[in-house]
């Protein structure tokens, strides 16, 4: 069983997996500089584990053993608050994406996804997707979620693209299994797991039976090709030194995944042609991923930290304007922490017995997610000062003659290290603009869905019959059939922990 982030790390060694980068194969991702430190922050997912049990880790009832919680499903509304206490604190220790979360929401998700199936279609999904679960927690593997797929025109089902292949899809069946051809972009940690699950993307409709496939597959399985995304300054890894990355020891990872007749046997398929709960399988992931973007909360702690050393180190910590700033981003983080830890309190049990977090405050949550990190960005570049776009390179600060310049000119208050404030100058730049940025910034923006798939769902549960009612009631009007401020449904039944119509 893979424990330690250093039995994780040994674990990906080898596989001969077919990654391309920069127009070459990589021969070991494991010792590429710049794919390392994606590597180093799922490693970190496994020594949280070992040195916060209570935290990263939840008995199985399905081992009878410890497991990471990465691959626990969640028994109980503590078992999904802990789920954003983990991430937060991942966030905080690594200031990037640690990546498992994809999977851990896909594993949640599906276990009551296909309860439902079979309980409609009298498939054989959920004890198989159980049986999955439990090789899974025995071995400690790392699931990637493969949902998004490159979709080409947007307007159009998958059935009516012009190239079929734009969404995957079952491209030959045999007795044993199917075979799925397509491609899936944006695919976070994909190259450092071992399993990823296939899910569908969207609402499906008949024509799109062979698009509904949701099925595990080893990440080493053949017909797999993995195109490595460039982040921004990812190269600076690659150049010695550890200044001017900023964070040289950790990053984010997104690839995308090219699948060419890549076979699914059975007993690891969980949907197939069952078209009608693709949008619930959505749904349900969604809104469990959506709560889990409190990992950028942990991420904000880190840039609230950097903003203050630098208001510190430029002497400035004291002054009522940036004490303010500092308190805004608090206020914004907080804010996010706030909705997403709401989300999983009110959590609430499925047919299946796993518990799902509330959709409507998981929603909100993301939505705030697509603009407050962005303004904490900007409050942040606000208090380093332009040095954070204009500063020398780590060789000119280490170089005979121009480095005891720049020790002179670019110190900051009395007492402190110019070394120290161009460390987190750059922390500041990795973060905002840099390699991170992609998990702090656009990942915040368009991961687990843009901002308007996060108001449709907010509009849909928005429930204005009932505050009319409300309105109504107050204002001496009469209330229409179905719009009685006192009967709680949906939304409402969960704030007020009610069966619906109470
Ligand atoms: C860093 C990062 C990591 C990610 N990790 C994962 C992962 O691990 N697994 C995974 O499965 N996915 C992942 N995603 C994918 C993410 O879920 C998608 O980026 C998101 O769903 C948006 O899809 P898209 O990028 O194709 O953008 P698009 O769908 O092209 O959206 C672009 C714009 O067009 C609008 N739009 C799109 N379709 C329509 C339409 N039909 N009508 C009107 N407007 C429309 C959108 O609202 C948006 O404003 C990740 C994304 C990022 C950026
Ligand atoms: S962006 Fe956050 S929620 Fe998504 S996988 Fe990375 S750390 Fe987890």
């Amino acid at each position: 069983m893979i424990r330690t982030g250093k039995d994780y790390i040994d674990s990906l060694r080898g596989r001969r997996l077919n990654v391309y980068l920069f127009g070459e194969q990589v021969d070991e991702p494991v010792d590429h500089p710049m794919i390392r430190p994606s590597i180093n922050a799922v490693a970190a997912t496994f020594d949280l584990a070992g040195s916060n049990p209570e935290l990263a880790t939840a008995v199985s009832p399905y081992t009878g053993e410890r497991v990471n919680r990465f691959l626990h499903i969640a028994a109980s509304r503590e078992d999904v608050v802990n789920q954003n206490k983990m991430q937060r604190r991942l966030g905080q220790l690594t200031g990037t994406c640690f990546q498992r979360c994809v999977g851990m929401d896909a594993l949640n998700s599906l276990h009551s996804v296909t309860w439902e199936i079979d309980e409609e279609h009298g498939t054989p999904y959920h004890q198989r997707f159980l049986d999955f679960v439990a090789f899974t927690q025995s071995s400690g593997y790392v699931i990637g979620g493969a949902m998004t797929d490159v979709k080409g025109d947007r307007s159009k089902a998958p059935h009516a693209q012009a190239d079929l292949d734009l969404y995957v899809h079952v491209s030959r069946r045999t007795d044993e299994g199917v075979y799925i051809t397509g491609a899936k972009a944006h695919q976070t940690g994909c190259i450092n797991s071992h399993w990823l699950i296939v899910m569908p993307t969207l609402r499906l409709g008949e024509d799109d039976r062979e698009f509904a496939i949701v099925g595990a597959l080893p990440v080493d399985a053949e017909g797999i090709t993995y195109v490595y995304g460039r982040q921004s300054c990812d190269t600076r890894s690659m150049e010695g030194g550890d200044l001017d990355v900023g964070n040289a020891k950790y990053g984010g990872q997104e690839a995308m995944v090219i699948f060419k007749d890549v076979f699914i046997p059975n007993e690891h398929i969980f949907m197939d042609g069952e078209y009608d709960f693709a949008a619930m399988l959505v749904e349900r992931f969604t809104c469990y991923h959506r709560r889990s973007y409190v990992c950028k909360s942990g991420v904000g702690d880190v840039l609230i930290g950097a903003a203050a050393a630098i208001a510190d180190y430029n002497g400035v910590e004291k002054a009522s304007h940036i004490r303010d700033k500092l308190v805004e981003m608090t206020h914004l983080n907080e804010t996010i922490y706030s909705t997403g830890i709401a989300a999983s309190y009110q959590s609430v049990p499925m047919k299946s017995g796993v518990y799902k977090c509330d959709d409507m405050i998981a929603n909100v949550c993301k939505h705030h997610v697509t603009k407050m990190p962005y303004e904490l960005a900007r409050i942040a570049q606000d208090l380093a000062g332009g040095l954070v776009v204009t500063m020398p390179s780590q060789q000119d600060l280490e170089h005979e003659e121009i480095g005891p310049l720049l020790q002179k000119f670019l110190k900051g208050r009395e007492g402190s290290s110019t070394e120290d404030r161009l460390r987190i100058l750059r922390l500041i730049e990795n973060l905002t603009l840099g390699r991170n940025a992609v998990g702090y910034l656009t990942e915040s923006m368009h991961g687990a869905g843009s901002p308007q798939a996060q108001r449709v769902q907010i509009a849909r549960q928005s429930q204005l019959e009932f505050k009319k009612g409300l309105a109504k009631t107050l204002a001496g009007i009469a209330v229409d059939e179905g719009g009685q401020p006192t009967e709680f449904a949906e939304y409402m039944a969960r704030v007020f922990d009610a069966e619906p119509g109470d």
